[in-house]
């Protein structure tokens, strides 16, 4: 548990020599202080996998993020755990220019109840026409169900203009 008491979001950044990696964790609220992120240039990769959850400030001040970054930088989202998945479905402008390269979904196994997150990557589940390809339980070997609506999980997946006919 980080003890900044200035936030409940981490945000930690590393630049390589092709891209700068930047990892969030926590919770993003209004506590949220994206001013590290913001001056970001370049080819950004940004791991949302320790991201637990948002509020409604929260996700307008990262809307504001994403709009900001797309000036200056080609932004992907690497790691999204649903809790991401579900926002970027449901928010307009959650996720901007960025483009999604890899998310996780929960995979639950019926038989023994065994749930798993799997990491997916966008572009296998494109070439798997927008469906999650067959994982087996490591329990019983049967196989498992995304324990969410698969069309609507792969929403972001889709054209745009799905997204935003939503009420
Ligand atoms: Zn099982």
């Amino acid at each position: 548990m980080a003890s900044d008491n200035k936030g409940n979001l981490v945000i930690s950044i590393r630049a390589t020599e092709s891209f700068t990696e930047v990892s969030l964790s926590g919770v993003i609220d209004e506590s949220a202080d994206f001013a590290p992120m913001v001056e970001l240039e370049g080819k950004l990769r940004v791991s949302l996998q320790g991201v637990r959850r948002f509020n409604s400030v929260g996700i307008r001040e990262w809307i504001d993020v994403v709009r900001e970054l797309a000036q200056r930088t080609q932004l992907v989202f690497i790691e999204c755990p649903p809790q991401v998945i579900d926002q970027l479905n449901m928010i307009q402008g959650f996720l901007g220019h960025a483009r999604v390269e890899s998310f996780f979904g929960m995979m639950e196994c019926e038989n023994c109840a065994t749930s798993e997150a799997v990491l997916f990557r966008t572009r296998d589940i494109k070439d798997n026409d927008i469906a999650i390809p067959e994982v087996r339980c490591k329990q019983c070997n049967r196989v498992t169900e995304l324990d969410e609506i698969e069309d609507q999980y792969l929403l972001f997946l889709s054209e745009p203009t799905k997204i935003q006919s939503i009420p």
